[in-house]
């Protein structure tokens, strides 16, 4: 059970359900289901598997089984939670009350369950696309505080994992120690399969860990991040074992350069592809761009990739406390990668850099 939640932070979640409820309106709609459990956690601190949402324009359901009801009642407050046995379902009719539309996340819901809503609430569902989500692209001060501490384990778990690389050591090998080291230091969970890519290898921007071993004059990618009171870590380091040649070296300084570049670009007000203009400029005027395949970035919270993205095609305009990642990186097939990522806050000037591990080239 998750119990650090207290009456007062209760204001939090007040906040966002008002703002969400002057969407339900501006959009002609007198309730709204919530089945994506991200959503549910945003709005009512639940953590439990199972639940729905259903917020008309005065009163909070929280919709859960018997296994639940206890939890959902501390970790909900402001919630009136409902067990319902077996058919969640049966309890929506009471709660629809009225006729206005009702609306529900058409990208988060399974066709059973789209089929079982229409039956109770028949004409009056409207699809939804992002409501919760467009609320979760700016950050308020606690989830901030989250964020920043779900950082600061991975930076901690990255000195930590440091005195364990050597050479003859699995690329799996590293991935579950620094995964226990995510959590040992008080993360609940990790937020994706760590990555821990060497050698050849490290050209997969998303490889998984093998049995490979490591090798004099291998660069090691790790690409990690755990799971704090809900928000995501996310952090990627490149390292030289051994000593490194001088083209990986080039390399390394290059795209720690371009991820520079694009850090000085973060401020309210810039559009996203702008960010990732300046990395992939930057590896452009080195000739390196063509090895630069991904997105600059992508934001982070609640999921390690929600909005908004920092690619090449992004409209989206930067607003202050969003959270965003910087990660250019290149990779070259039969030759290597080399991919550096902070996590950092924007703010109205610039931006908050949350990511502290060291950046220039660690040689083990
Ligand atoms: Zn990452
Ligand atoms: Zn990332």
């Amino acid at each position: 059970m998750n119990c650090w939640r207290e009456w007062g932070e209760i204001m939090d979640y007040i906040a966002r359900i008002n703002k969400l409820r002057r969407m339900m309106e501006d959009g002609g709609m007198e309730g709204l289901i919530i089945t994506r459990p991200e959503n549910r956690f945003y709005l009512s601190g639940f953590t439990g598997e199972d639940g729905i949402l259903f917020i008309s324009l005065d009163k909070l359901y929280l919709v859960t089984d018997s296994r639940y009801v206890e939890q959902a009642a501390a970790e909900s407050p402001g919630w009136q939670v409902v067990e319902v046995a077996g058919d969640y379902l049966k309890a929506l009719p009471d709660l629809g009350g009225g006729q206005g539309k009702v609306g529900f996340e058409s990208r988060h819901i399974t066709y059973d369950l789209y089929h079982k809503l229409a039956q109770h609430l028949e004409g009056r569902l409207k699809p939804c696309v992002s409501m919760v989500e467009e609320l979760r692209k700016v950050k308020d001060e606690e989830e901030l505080a989250l964020i920043r501490k779900a950082v600061e384990i991975g930076d901690a778990a990255y000195r930590d994992i440091l005195p364990f690389i050597s050479i003859g050591v699995t690329e799996r090998e590293i991935a579950v120690e620094l995964e226990r080291l995510l959590k040992v230091k008080g993360c609940s969970r990790i937020a994706f399969d760590t990555i821990a890519v060497s050698g050849i290898r490290a050209s997969l921007p998303h490889g998984k860990p093998s049995s490979k071993r490591l090798e004099a004059g291998d660069m090691l990618t790790l690409d990690f991040g755990g799971v704090y009171e809900g928000y995501a870590g996310d952090t990627t380091r490149t390292i030289a074992i051994g000593e490194a040649p001088a083209y990986l070296r080039n390399v390394y300084q290059r795209v720690l350069e371009a991820q520079q570049a694009a850090i000085r670009a973060v401020r309210a007000g810039v559009p996203c592809r702008e960010v990732d203009g300046a990395a992939r400029d930057y590896l452009k005027a080195h000739g390196l761009d063509k090895y630069f395949a991904h997105s600059t970035g992508h934001g982070l919270g609640l999921q390690v990739h929600e909005e908004p993205a920092v690619g090449a095609r992004s409209e989206m305009i930067l607003q202050e406390n969003m959270v965003i990642t910087i990660e250019p990186g290149v990779y070259i097939t039969g030759w290597g990668g080399v991919r550096i990522e902070d996590v950092v806050i924007v703010k109205e000037t610039g931006c908050e850099i949350v990511t502290k591990a060291e950046k220039a080239l660690v040689i083990l």
